[in-house]
């Protein structure tokens, strides 16, 4: 009878076991993550006097802006980024003026409605929407998805609007985040706590395959100049916060080796690609 050695057994199954274990890891890596995300437009604007979030800078200066929401397809769901406008600009023939003509008249070219539709998304397809924060610019169009899970920090969450509004329907399913949130346990989307705009702001890390990491910083910066020197709206609730979160930013950017995409700086925007066309 041939005997297998004993010791040679042993040997054998663990180097089968490493094999299965080395699989798996492979396995993960290439079923969970981001496929892709598609920049949709969600208005334009121009803004009467930009000093209004640089004080004392650019005063009297006009400037256009844009305003993008997000949509990332990852391997688990559909994930919104910001809902922009409202729909309901798209059909104002001259747009949303703001009552302080310093600030921004916006207008929406298109419905965010017949962009997703456009890609063969449904509002079912989305199972999360996180916003960056809550004015109206950015949670325009939250309750067209009633389903989707709302990601947003506690304190912003509970932050009263005008008159004591609160700024979502108590109805809307909602996840109150305290601080950074993995969205998809694989660490590809990952929400970061970043106060300052307003109490509860937080901005969006986003790691893509091919195009590498991303940070969209909602509004911890409104355009470039103002991020690269941190310069704080009068506007916002809390300077120094501003500032802490900037840095958490810049941080942020170097360790990941990311590119901020800031959504209202149009003249970044009109560099990148918009849906149809998409980043992977
Ligand atoms: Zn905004």
């Amino acid at each position: 009878m041939l005997k297998f050695p004993f010791t040679a057994l042993k040997l054998a199954l663990a180097f089968l076991l490493i094999l299965a274990a080395g699989c798996g890891a492979v396995t993960v890596q290439q079923t969970s993550g981001v496929e892709r995300l598609y920049i949709l437009n969600c208005g334009e604007g121009v803004a009467g006097d930009i000093s209004r979030w640089s004080p004392g800078v650019n005063v009297g200066k006009s400037m256009p802006f844009a305003d993008n929401c997000y949509l990332i397809k990852h391997t688990q769901s559909g994930m919104l980024w910001d809902t922009g406008l409202s729909d309901a600009v798209t059909a104002m023939p001259d747009g949303e003026a703001p009552a302080d003509p310093r600030a921004i008249h916006w207008r929406r070219p298109k419905t965010i409605s017949s962009q997703l539709e456009q890609l063969g998304v449904k509002p079912s397809d989305i199972k999360y929407v996180a916003v960056s924060y809550t004015h109206p610019d950015h949670i325009g169009n939250v309750e067209m998805f009633p389903q989707a899970m709302l990601l947003v920090q506690k304190v912003e969450y509970e932050w009263l609007g005008a008159k004591n509004a609160p700024r979502f329907k108590p109805e809307h399913p909602v996840t109150k985040l305290e601080g950074d949130r993995d969205v998809f346990g694989d660490g590809s989307v990952t929400i970061i706590s970043t106060p300052g705009h307003t109490p509860g702001h937080q901005s969006l890390l986003v790691k893509l395959p091919k195009t590498g990491a991303l940070v969209l910083s909602g509004d911890a910066a409104h355009f470039m100049s103002n991020w690269e020197n941190r310069r704080v709206p009068s506007i916002n609730a809390d300077k120094d916060k501003t500032l802490t979160s900037m840095q958490l930013i810049a941080d942020l950017l170097a360790k990941e080796n990311a590119h901020i995409w800031i959504n209202h700086d149009k003249a970044q925007r009109d560099t990148l690609t918009m849906a149809p066309g998409y980043y992977e």
